[in-house]
């Protein structure tokens, strides 16, 4: 496979020495052999996994009192374990513990601090992520997947995704600038600078390639385009758009496909993790990105480590961060693992994510996944993008509107109950509005 992207531009951090050193070497073999994480045998990420896992830990216990005493509580005498199956004895991080405390797993002087990221907070404080320069210029950009991103240096790729407190605008901004050597329209996304026609204006007039955004802002892109006048596939001709940020079925991505003319694909990470997961061409799930990450699924209640196949709570382990490495990380998010028998012949592990934790919907005696409710609902293409589900006492009332239809909206809201029932099986209530609110923000589509 002939390497595409240019790779150009590491930033080398003077006279910095870390407990990552050694992993250049790891990925410049690589390199030198035309290789990537993605194409090793599993047995060889597993082997480099185990060592960076160890590398971490061993800087952890050097650098970090809280991370030390929870593994010496949890009775290690020294920071390593000797097989990949072990990390199940390394205590959890949770959510609680860090969410307003900027100290608690900083495991670098304050001074090498070089940038903070902040979840958005929606539950009470935010939790802080610090990296260091070498975090987001050396370390982040060493493993390199060429057979997931296309991008190339000849692509221009617009950003639509908050540059402010959190990492995703910044992230794919380093990920195209310094890795692909792609130009960037940092676009933000709903900033007072960016107003959406300006955004479109902005795409039209650097001819831009990549979109990368959020779910509900790339349907909100396309839909005020035709306000705008700006004719999508004439006058902005996308190859590729990343989803991030919100979760959405595989309906729901295929319909943006639809309207942008273009391959949409998912991509999975989080302020606190960064990158976690993408999928391939193939789209039959997330490729964890496993030169980065560790993942894990447990059994949220008992917190035991699932097989795979299993359905559970997903645990992160960052393997290339110094600033603040997260440790069996509690991410809240629910997903099921798979060894990769994927097409695309990418060896990496395969995750199915199936929502947040708290978002699930108790509907009779079941659980649903607001994006399984969703695939359905999109199933139906007079169903415009926008919608709610509202659950109210285990009864479960779909808001929608309608896209491009003639039916009435008695006649609308009868095929959505009558399409749930014979799809899923559950009865609903339908209401059709015509004045589902847009917004910049996550769209909140999930009330319960
Ligand atoms: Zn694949």
């Amino acid at each position: 496979m002939e390497n595409f992207q240019t790779h150009k531009m590491t930033v080398s951090v003077d006279k910095h020495s870390s407990h990552l050193e050694q992993f250049k070497d790891f990925y410049k073999e690589l390199d030198d052999q035309g290789k990537t994480i993605e194409n090793l045998p599993h047995e060889k990420i597993e082997e480099y996994q185990l060592k960076a896992i160890n590398a971490t830990l061993e800087h952890v216990w050097n650098e970090n009192e809280y991370y030390r005493s929870r593994l010496e509580e949890a009775g290690f005498t020294e920071p390593k374990i000797d097989h990949l199956e072990q990390l199940a004895t390394v205590p959890m991080l949770k959510k609680d513990v860090i969410r307003g405390d900027k100290e608690k797993i900083l495991c670098v002087e304050p001074k090498e601090i070089g940038q903070v990221h902040l979840t958005s907070g929606t539950s009470g404080k935010p939790i802080y992520t610090s990296y260091t320069l070498a975090d987001q210029y050396v370390y982040d950009l060493l493993p390199k997947y060429l057979e997931l991103f296309k991008e190339t240096e000849e692509d221009v790729a617009a950003i639509a995704l908050p540059y402010e407190f959190a990492l995703p605008g910044l992230g794919f901004q380093r990920l195209f600038q310094f890795a692909f050597g792609t130009a960037v329209l940092s676009l933000g996304k709903g900033g007072y600078m960016a107003p959406v026609d300006k955004s479109l204006e902005l795409m039209k007039e650097y001819q831009a390639t990549v979109l990368t955004t959020t779910p509900s802002y790339a349907s909100l892109l396309a839909e005020e385009s035709e306000k705008y006048g700006i004719e999508i596939g004439k006058d902005i001709k996308l190859k590729k758009i990343w989803l991030t940020g919100e979760g959405c079925s595989s309906t729901f991505r295929q319909r943006l496909e639809k309207w942008w003319g273009c391959e949409v694909s998912f991509f999975y990470g989080s302020t606190e993790c960064g990158v976690i997961g993408v999928e391939c061409s193939k789209h039959q799930g997330y490729h964890v990105m496993e030169g980065h990450i560790k993942l894990e699924i447990i059994d949220p209640d008992s917190g035991e480590v699932l097989p795979y196949g299993q359905t559970g709570e997903i645990v992160v382990t960052t393997l290339l961060r110094e600033g603040m490495p997260m440790v069996r990380y509690r991410s809240g998010d629910l997903g099921k693992l798979q060894k990769s028998q994927c097409d695309c012949g990418i060896a990496l592990d395969v995750l199915e994510l199936r929502g947040r934790m708290e978002h699930m919907l108790r509907i009779g005696d079941e659980d649903y996944s607001p994006f399984m409710i969703e695939h359905f609902l999109m199933e139906l293409p007079d169903v415009g993008l926008w919608y709610h589900l509202k659950l109210n006492k285990g009864e479960l009332t779909i808001e929608a509107e309608k896209f491009r239809t003639d039916l009435s909206d008695k006649k609308l809201a009868k095929k959505i109950r009558k399409h749930m029932k014979d799809r899923i099986g559950i009865d609903c209530n339908v209401v059709i509005r015509d004045d589902i609110p847009r917004t910049f923000g996550k769209a909140t589509r999930v009330f319960n």
